[in-house]
């Protein structure tokens, strides 16, 4: 195979690492943050990993980038935030083809009857049976007024084209889509107090009760021990609370870091000393609260490949979506060149 070809011969020459980063194993109705893979094209990925032969451990892959010797084309695989799939349906995956992993847990969630909050807020706005005909929020900054007169029941059609709809690539498509997308834009920067706060809110005025969904919760705390303690996996830092950590004070940085390292360590034998940031997002303070808290390195959701000049502290990674055996062979190819 052509593919498998030119990947070997960079192989033999390349200096360039390849983290990829996914978060969901499993199949939801809709999937606007393109985080979801299906557990068959996850296996495919895996099985081409397998063949490929240079998937190591994340630490092993920042260790060399820190010291430059990086060789040949390493591989790691990451998953952020610590959803129940990623125990139920990645672990056993990863295990039949031997392939090492580091999960980057958020522990507000773990061993909680919760969802994260942009999967509440996708399911009541766009997927509500009915809403009232306007829609009026006020933010700090700014104020989220959309006329929903066309769209207060959700038809069919509508119902589709949300399941459908990608946000990272395509504009809003409906007015509840534009209303979501706002709203999530407003609800990223705040602390989790207020977007608890809001999301009650949005949910008195959708007139929608308080649901759980199980296959959107994390896992638990007996699962997440199980991960920490198998040889072929690493749990990493990503926060308490998931917060967009730019936007709040180094010292909030420092706190919702170090308190998630301690609730992970108490569950691992082993130190927790990488961490991938929220949404990718980081600042200087951030990157002194990783150097004082100790971690060796922290990873991003810029899309480079890690190099022997990477900054141990804006390590990059690959968002992998759903896609099948050959587009994701043709990504990684297009990633190495
Ligand atoms: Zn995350």
């Amino acid at each position: 195979m052509k593919t498998q070809v030119k990947l070997f011969l960079k192989k033999l020459v390349g200096r360039k690492a390849v983290v990829l980063m996914y978060h969901r194993i499993a199949e939801p109705k809709s999937n606007v943050w393109d985080i979801a893979v299906s557990p068959a094209h996850f296996e495919a990925h895996l099985r081409l990993l397998k063949k490929l032969g240079t998937v190591v451990p994340l630490r092993e892959l920042a260790e060399k980038a820190r010291n430059q010797q990086i060789k040949g084309i390493p591989i790691a695989i990451t998953f952020d935030d610590g959803y129940l799939d990623n125990y139920a349906v990645a672990k056993p995956l990863l295990e039949k083809y031997q392939l090492p992993a580091t999960f980057f847990v958020s522990t507000g969630n773990i061993d909680a009857q919760k969802e994260f909050w942009w999967d509440e807020l996708e399911e009541l706005i766009l997927f509500s049976e009915t809403l009232p005909s306007t829609a009026d929020f006020e933010f700090r900054n700014e104020r989220i007024a959309i006329d929903l007169t066309n769209e207060k029941t959700l038809t069919p059609e509508t119902f589709q084209t949300h399941c459908q709809w990608n946000a990272c690539l395509d504009a809003p498509p409906t007015q509840r889509s534009k209303l979501f997308f706002d709203l999530w834009q407003n609800l990223k920067p705040l602390p989790y107090p207020e977007q608890q706060e809001y999301l009650g809110l949005i949910r008195r005025w959708a007139n929608a009760p308080a649901k759980v969904r199980p296959d959107f919760t994390s896992m638990s705390i007996d699962q997440v021990k199980d991960l920490g303690s198998s040889p072929y996996f690493d749990l990493g830092a990503h926060t308490v609370s998931h917060p967009a950590l730019a936007f709040h004070s180094k010292a909030f940085q420092k706190q919702e870091i170090q308190e998630n390292v301690q609730q992970l360590q108490k569950l691992t034998q082993s130190k927790i000393d990488l961490l991938a940031y929220p949404y990718g997002i980081f600042n200087q303070d951030t990157e002194e609260v990783a150097k004082e808290l100790g971690f060796k390195a922290a990873f991003t959701t810029e899309e480079r490949t890690v190099t022997n000049q990477s900054l141990p502290y804006q390590m990059s990674r690959y968002q992998v979506a759903n896609w099948g055996k050959e587009e994701f062979a043709k990504k990684l190819v297009q990633w190495i060149y």
